[in-house]
């Protein structure tokens, strides 16, 4: 069986709905402190937890025979994590500990990590590799790299095999229609830019035009989520199969999209009109970050199926069909 932590959120839900549909048993444990009960496939054994709540995980560890664990369970938001570091680390990093010393001591040798590209904070080139120099500028960074720090550690000294997945920018909704990104608040762009062309906000506000890059605006590369939970899938396999021991991935579509080519694209698949705001830069983001995912492509054969309409159409349905997310409106 799979243990995936964090299996009631965004990538990890779609993560289970991939596992489920390649006939692995999957767990999932959450707190639905952000995810959603709604979004866990049924054919998935769920348990309302914490990831770091030792107790909980001894029942799960003696209950399941758990062959790895996919950890999905983290806070994500940079800003919040500037103001509010404690509840970062205590749960980014005591909370994975926690959950690193507890497959140890159970003998569960197998991990899966969602990183991110915030660990490299403001590259010196692009594309990103995997070798480009980590040093992340906010606290969400650094609780994930000091993650990454552990498993090799724990490697080393325990044995323990992973493979760290460092995401960029995820989007897209999965194909059936039924789950998709509902975040509260939401912060991210393609959603933040469909609920508006929804009618749900008023206008949609730019982060800064004074970037340097050709239109002004940052530049992120934007991966749908069902490739995100492919990579997955053949990661555990590498684990499993033993081709990976210790390795880390980039996980993007190598191309990179300004917020206005990302908006002007929503109104293309929507034929809807925006109201755009030209606002102040948020803080901590930088210009361009566009990766390189040549690693994974070569050794696991991982390919994105998915460009950047099909990732905005996706989302599109999603949010159609889901105006208030996963809330069931009366
Ligand atoms: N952004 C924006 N307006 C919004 C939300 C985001 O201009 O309402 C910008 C943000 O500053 C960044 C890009 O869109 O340059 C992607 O932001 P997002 O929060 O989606 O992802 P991040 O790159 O921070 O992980």
């Amino acid at each position: 069986m799979i243990l995936v932590v964090g299996g009631a959120g965004y990538i990890g839900s779609h993560t289970v709905k991939e596992l489920l549909s390649k006939e692995y048993e999957v767990v999932v444990l959450d707190n639905l402190s952000t995810g959603h009960r709604d979004s866990v496939d049924e054919r998935a054994v769920f348990v309302e937890g914490n990831l770091g709540d030792a107790d909980v995980l001894d029942a799960l560890f003696t209950t399941y025979t758990i062959e790895a664990v996919m950890h999905f369970a983290a806070f994500s938001l940079v800003g919040e994590s500037v103001q509010e570091p404690a509840k970062y680390y205590h749960n980014n990093v005591s909370g994975t500990l926690t959950l690193l010393q507890k497959m140890n001591e159970h003998g569960v040798k197998n991990f899966i990590f969602s990183s991110t590209a915030a660990a490299y904070g403001i590259p010196e080139s692009i594309p990103i590799t995997e070798n480009t120099v980590t040093a992340p500028i906010n606290p969400y960074g650094r609780s994930k790299l000091m993650v990454e720090q552990m498993l090799e550690d724990f490697y080393q000294a325990y044995g323990l095999k992973y493979v760290v997945l460092r995401y960029f920018n995820a989007a897209g909704a999965y194909s059936d229609g039924q789950i998709g990104e509902d975040h509260f608040p939401e912060s991210h762009l393609i959603p933040i830019v469909l609920q508006h062309l929804l009618g749900q906000r008023e206008h949609i506000s730019i982060f800064g035009t004074d970037y340097n890059t050709p239109d002004g605006t940052c530049i992120r590369d934007y991966i749908h989520v069902t490739d995100l939970a492919d990579a997955h899938i053949l990661s555990l396999a590498s684990l499993l199969n033993g081709d990976n021991t210790n390795v880390t991935y980039n996980l993007g579509n190598g191309r990179g999209y300004s917020v206005r080519e990302i908006i002007e694209m929503c109104e293309n698949v929507t034929c809807r009109k925006a109201t755009i705001v030209e606002s102040e830069r948020r803080p901590g983001d930088p210009d361009e970050l566009v990766a390189s995912s040549e690693k994974i492509q070569k050794e696991l054969g991982w390919t994105p199926q998915f460009e950047l309409k099909q990732i905005i159409s996706s989302a599109w349905t999603w949010h159609q069909n889901h105006p208030a997310g996963y809330k069931v409106i009366n």
